[in-house]
């Protein structure tokens, strides 16, 4: 097949592939159209999961104590995800590490610097809650997240960052102000603001999402882990 037929039927698929998504969400947040059944936990019983496997992780951190081979098999012609965790790029933070050793096809995940709700990440969370029935969206910020602590500085000292990091900045700078000034360590006042401010947007800026959570299918909390310890805190 030559490059411009390779073009047509990526793009043949690629329409498919959005009226699928379209039909997935015209009928109110249904999975069915995601080709299988979603998780029956609830938003509660998702987070008291992820609480339970964080506190594994802190208490005998083990790096496999899943079969890896049986999960993949498992779910090669379907996801039931049943946690959305929007977390920091940061490789100190991986999600299914700290909460525990969750496996292939547990959660739905989406990372950048600071662990912000941009539009790519919004239709991510969007896309999981409505057509995979996730109950559970996590914003999880950290310790010492450099991401934030840049915002703070930008706000202290007017500093200036290159390339697009300046912009991707911007949006962390309202949780920097809000928390300059706060008794405590500002870089960590600022941290969990950004993660109640993101978990506040996500809802606000998603027509999709407030729907679910008004009709109690989705439940949104932010949380902070704890470089030292290893420990989430979940709050808001
Ligand atoms: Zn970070």
């Amino acid at each position: 097949m030559c490059f411009v037929c390779d073009q047509k039927v990526g793009r043949r698929r690629f329409l498919q592939l959005g009226a699928g998504i379209a039909a997935a969400l015209a009928v109110g947040g249904s999975a069915l159209a995601a080709g299988g059944p979603v998780t029956s936990l609830t938003g509660d019983q998702a987070l008291a999961k992820l609480k339970e496997g964080n506190q594994r992780y802190v208490s005998s951190p083990q790096a496999c104590i899943s079969d890896l081979a049986s999960a993949r098999a498992g779910v090669t012609q379907h996801q039931a995800p049943w946690a959305t965790i929007l977390s920091c790029a940061d490789s100190r933070v991986p999600p299914e590490l700290i909460f525990g050793g969750q496996n292939v096809g547990e959660l739905f995940i989406a990372r950048n610097a600071g662990n912000m709700a941009d539009t790519a990440t919004l239709g991510t969370i969007e896309y999981g809650a409505a057509a995979l029935g996730v109950p559970l969206i996590v914003v999880l910020g950290h310790e010492s997240c450099g991401a934030v602590a840049a915002a703070c500085e930008i706000v202290e000292k007017n500093s200036n960052f290159p390339g697009s990091i300046g912009t991707m900045l911007e949006p962390i700078i309202p949780a920097a102000l809000a928390a300059k000034g706060k008794p405590g360590d500002f870089v960590d006042n600022a941290v969990r603001e950004n993660a109640r401010r993101t978990a506040a947007r996500i809802v606000s800026a998603s027509n999709i999402v407030a729907d679910l959570v008004k009709d109690g299918k989705v439940k949104v909390v932010a949380g902070r882990y704890d470089l030292d310890d290893g420990r989430v805190e979940f709050f808001g």
